[in-house]
């Protein structure tokens, strides 16, 4: 059990995106959390003697290679300010210094808080990993909030570990699924012929995908059409205009246009996806404002667990369901042959099998109808990897039930005893102990730890050269300038009310 001694909502976030059992007795807590300046520390202790020498250096990413407990984190961005320890000893950062310390027993530092490294809501071009030939880049969340919430979980675990204690939290998949695969489309301003063409992928499969539809290419006398060809899919909205306004008042229009249309459709949707998976606090304001459910841009967060943003110190209603933001036009740009785009994919897929974590992918139709052959392998691949699959709205209202879950456990002579608030079927409770897995259903029992069913964890190991997607040369450091400057010079035209 953990004992949280000042949290704020950037910590809490991550830690109930991880479902683990947080207590307010101090005498059943096996850990403490701390936010100590800009430290985030673990404890034994409610009051730790953590008067560490630290010096105060900027990070931009680290590495974490060959320590136990540190699996499947590849590279996090940090992009921070940070106090590190002078005797930190895990984990390398982008100048090659120690990151993370451990003292091997009673306290671990970590030399950045939730808060410093979530806060920030900015986005910029990012490589993303390919061992040969360019790597595809795209422009997503600057926060890393997948990497930090796993650098967070993997240091809670190596610290519970070393107690053997196992580390203990809510599955990040549906019951009975160790992943889970789902594929999103944005149709964007594919006709109806196309969209028609996509549609034997998902049904050659018996699969759903989510499908956010552009409705201002809808024509009145296409709705019913739509509805009857997408009757087997999950619907939702894309947008009216394939536009994102920097104010609430546009925003809320756009997509009020494509609800109406969407009525006209027969439909009422819940989830939505803005256009160049762009995120901030005016698009995130009109959608909770609209009654949905769930949004999913990259911008705000990608390769993560769903989590609510915090915006003006409190949860925004609607659930951020990411995505993988590389789609095949980018790997297109990236001079891709057909077998390179399935490796690519079969890889993020690989890794987040391997961290047990969900895995979306997304795309346009028109892009899928030119490599058809690459989406199908990619499909059946995700499918048979990620154990089944299942739509985006579907897990969006899955996660929305994990959340309001409440347990407590306790470890004692290896026992494990588990108290669930209310049992769920659809819910299981993810056991890890030195590099071992167990799962048990979410139930209130009594489990012997030697009589679980363990598995080895899978480790997919780090590429030696990761870093390479960070290298920032002269042009590609330009051509994020110009990006930025282009996306700022298109808001203050359209706040100025110049809109084409
Ligand atoms: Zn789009």
């Amino acid at each position: 059990m953990i004992y949280l001694e000042n949290p704020d909502l950037y910590l809490k976030t991550i830690l109930e995106q991880e479902g683990v059992p947080v207590t307010n007795d101090k005498e059943s807590a096996a850990v403490f959390v701390f936010l100590k300046g800009n430290q985030l520390v673990f404890s034994s202790a409610p009051n730790p003697n953590a008067k560490l020498k630290s010096r105060s250096c900027p990070v931009r990413f680290i590495t974490v290679n060959n320590v136990p407990h540190f699996y499947n984190l590849q590279l996090v961005d940090i992009n921070c300010q940070c106090d590190i320890p002078a005797n930190a000893n895990l984990g390398q950062s982008d100048r090659g210094l120690p990151f993370v310390y451990y003292d091997g027993g009673e306290i671990m530092v970590i030399p950045c808080t939730p808060f410093l490294t979530l806060r920030h809501r900015g986005y910029q071009a990012k490589k993303f990993y390919v061992q040969q030939g360019r790597c595809p880049d795209e422009t997503v969340a600057r926060v890393d909030r997948g990497g930090v919430r796993r650098l967070i979980a993997a240091s809670l675990r190596m610290f519970l570990n070393q107690k053997n204690l196992p580390y203990i939290h809510l599955s990040y998949a549906p019951a009975g699924c160790r992943s889970i695969f789902g594929f999103r489309v944005d149709t964007d301003y594919a006709p109806l012929k196309i969209i028609e063409k996509c549609l034997t992928i998902p049904e050659s499969f018996g699969m759903s995908w989510t499908w956010f539809i552009m409705t201002s290419e809808v024509t009145v006398n296409e709705a019913p059409i739509f509805t009857k060809l997408l009757s087997d899919q999950d619907v939702q909205l894309h947008c009216h205009y394939h536009v994102v306004y920097p104010d609430i008042k546009r925003n809320i229009a756009n997509y009020y246009n494509g609800l109406k249309k969407m009525m006209l459709m027969n439909l009422k949707p819940s989830g939505v996806a803005a256009p160049y998976g762009e995120w901030h606090r005016a698009i995130a304001t009109a959608f909770a404002k609209l009654g949905f459910s769930y949004s999913s841009e990259f911008c705000y967060a990608y390769d993560d667990l769903p989590s609510r943003p915090v915006i003006e110190g409190t949860y925004n209603p609607v659930l951020q369901v990411p995505v993988h933001p590389i789609s095949l036009g980018r790997l297109i740009a990236a001079g891709m042959n057909e077998d390179a785009m399935i490796e690519y994919y079969k890889n993020i897929i690989d890794l987040q099998v391997a961290r047990n974590e969900p895995c979306f992918l997304y795309d346009h139709p028109q892009t899928i109808i030119r490599f058809p052959r690459v989406i199908k392998e990619i499909v059946e691949y995700g499918i048979r990897q990620c154990g089944r699959w299942i739509s985006m709205t579907q897990f969006a209202e899955w996660w929305a039930k994990r959340e309001k879950s409440k347990y407590q456990c306790r470890v004692s002579e290896q026992n494990l005893e588990i108290e669930v608030t209310e049992s769920n079927p659809e819910l299981e409770l993810v056991i890890e102990l030195n590099e071992f897995i167990a799962r048990v259903p979410y139930v209130s029992g009594k489990y012997s730890l030697t009589a679980l069913n363990w598995t080895p964890v899978e480790k997919k190991s780090c590429p030696a050269d990761i870093a390479k997607i960070r290298h920032e040369t002269p042009a590609w450091k330009l051509k994020n300038h110009l990006r930025r400057f282009r996306q700022q010079l298109r808001d203050l035209r359209m706040l100025g009310g110049d809109l084409e």
